[in-house]
């Protein structure tokens, strides 16, 4: 049999355009270009103020069914439908989100889609890329850094140091940083205090920078973020320590989206990418928007299943950004299907049409979610070399007998020519239906009221549960005022439930919250029904182990 080539294997052969060529094609003028070596490139949001007057293009949302561990191939279909509609003569463009440096040492696989439909250079996207992530480190650790400095200055704000709510981050995936202990040492380290370390993207500062329209926006809300309580209980902000300044200082380039292209020379905007659980998951309102400027037809992605990631997308980042989409691609495979119909992961290569019959109940509710927004959707079925003519065939017929458009997606094996259908049926799509987009709940109601609509409307579960301690945080944030606010969930990707087993289109199940916290820079309130993990480890045999770099500089076993 033929050997199939790995993703590196593939982005290493891609055909790159040089990135100012591709630009000048669409219509990025050479002064609006700030290239970071021949492929990559920022773009300064002066732009924008150039094509005011220029109508957007159509805004587009891939999410997906509940995944299962192997993951649907959201990025894989975002980018292969974009290259699909460039073919058939469509200007379409892509925001996704940027990969985290960290969790490629562990055991997540590219995060730039894969096969035939990738975004390049794949090695730059996935090492440091433009630098982004260093920038939301640091000013992170600023913040960081000026809260204990203040208590060591004698703590004018009387910052209770039991309730700083601010962590270190780092883009590393690593274990022991989970807890420590800082101010160790002589009385010229300060005071001592139990703190520990995040991911990157896990940092609110992320979460600001993917929901702000502009560098102001962007430093009044670093200045909103709450980093402790004082010994009243009133929260204390990035801009009582007065540092939200130098903090928007350090995005004078992150904040402007990144430039680069898909193995067909489709533009990719690459910005921002924030945690899908304790944050919204989704690449910046400024990549969105641009990417809306450029093209007829822009194309992004939200993390998770729809439940969590399109909902997020619809409930936060529309409503911040004042965006409308116009439909909505939902991805499933029979794979995944199989497994929601109640197959052992060792044996989702084996045909069974019954399982795949029952698991179409998870596919279906995320479908009639996407409706529950008032969307024009349809689903893309993302084949895998395992499904068999008659799964393929079945799935087909159970998405007509719905009601829902559906499309075989072969990107991942063939590119955009592989796409020309999903990519055909989406534009009827959009000329056939209205979009109504209208958010699930009003951000008026209390916290009870918005998580039960999303529990009820979305999860199909029965109504929401608040522990004490949950209810005592609510509470708290009603007296402070900061209630009014969007709901971010952070629960399992896997069930509709906050049970990762319960799969398929569970009913009749209640939510547990019992965490419920603020993030007032980002503007959303967290609520959280198990534990979620902000710092990953690394597995036993580390991805990192199977790197290597040779002597002309070629990289080996990045994916
Ligand atoms: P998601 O965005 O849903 O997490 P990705 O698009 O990143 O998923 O894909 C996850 C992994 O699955 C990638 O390594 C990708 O190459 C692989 N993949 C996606 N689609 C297919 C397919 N049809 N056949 C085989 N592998 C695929």
């Amino acid at each position: 049999s033929v050997k199939v080539p790995s993703d590196i294997e593939i982005a290493q052969q891609a055909k790159m355009l040089p990135i100012a060529e591709l630009a000048k094609e669409w219509d990025i003028l050479e002064d609006e270009l700030e290239l970071y070596g021949k492929y990559k490139a920022k773009i300064s949001l002066d732009i924008f103020k150039r094509l005011q007057d220029k109508e957007d293009g159509k805004l587009i949302l891939v999410t997906a069914i509940n995944p299962t561990p192997a993951g649907e191939g959201k990025s894989t279909t975002s980018v292969g439908l974009g290259q699909a509609l460039n073919k058939i003569g469509k200007k379409a463009v892509i925001a996704l989100r940027e990969p985290s440096l960290g969790p490629v040492f562990g055991v997540k696989g590219g995060a730039a889609g894969g096969g035939y439909a990738q975004v390049v250079p794949m090695e730059d996207i996935n090492l440091h890329f433009t630098g982004d992530m260093h920038a939301i480190t640091t000013a992170n650790n600023l913040l960081s850094a000026a809260i204990d400095n203040h208590i060591h200055q004698g703590n004018q704000l009387r910052i209770d140091a039991r309730q700083i709510v601010w962590k270190r981050v780092l883009d590393m995936n690593d274990r022991s940083l989970r807890q420590v202990v800082v101010g160790l040492g002589p009385k010229g380290n300060g005071f001592v205090r139990e703190d520990g370390f995040m991911i990157t993207v896990a940092s609110e500062v992320m979460a600001v920078l993917c929901l702000a329209n502009d560098l102001m926006d962007l430093k009044e809300r670093f200045g909103k973020m709450i980093v402790a309580y004082n010994m009243d209980g009133d929260p204390v902000t990035a801009a009582d320590l007065g540092v939200h300044g130098a903090m928007a200082m350090l995005f004078k380039d992150a904040i402007k989206p990144n430039l680069v292209q898909t193995l067909e020379n489709t533009p990719a905007l690459i910005h921002g990418g924030p945690f899908a659980n304790i944050a919204h998951g989704c690449n910046s309102i400024m990549a969105t928007k641009l990417g809306l400027k450029l093209g007829e037809y822009l194309i992004t992605e939200a993390g998770f299943g729809a439940d969590l990631g399109a909902e997020k997308f619809l409930d936060i980042k529309c409503r911040y950004g004042g965006l409308k989409p116009d439909a909505v691609v939902v991805v499933a495979t029979i794979r995944a299907l199989k497994m929601h119909g109640g197959v052992d992961k060792k044996e989702l290569g084996e045909e069974n049409l019954e399982a795949l019959d029952r698991g179409f109940a998870n596919l279906e509710k995320q479908v009639e979610n996407v409706r529950k927004f008032g969307l024009p959707v349809m689903v893309a079925v993302n084949r895998f070399v395992t499904d068999t003519e008659a799964e393929i065939q079945l799935l087909i017929k159970k998405c007509e007998e719905a009601g829902v458009e559906v499309a075989l997606n072969e990107v991942w094996a063939k590119g955009g020519e592989g796409g020309i259908e999903m990519a055909q049926k989406l534009i009827s799509l959009v000329e056939r239906e209205e979009s109504n987009y209208k958010p699930l709940y009003d951000m008026e109601e209390s916290i009870p009221e918005k998580v039960n609509k999303i529990v009820t409307e979305i999860y199909g579960g029965k109504g929401v549960v608040f522990t004490a301690a949950a209810k005592k945080q609510i509470k708290k944030l009603e007296e402070l005022g900061l209630d009014k606010l969007p709901i971010c969930m952070a629960k399992t990707q896997y069930s509709l439930s906050d049970n990762p087993k319960l799969l398929g289109a569970p009913k009749d199940f209640e939510i547990t919250v019992r965490e419920v916290k603020v993030s007032a820079g980002a503007g959303f309130i967290v609520c959280l029904t198990g534990d979620v993990m902000t710092m990953p480890g690394l597995p036993k045999v580390p991805s990192a182990n199977r790197m290597d770099i040779d002597e002309r500089g070629q990289i080996i076993g990045l994916f």
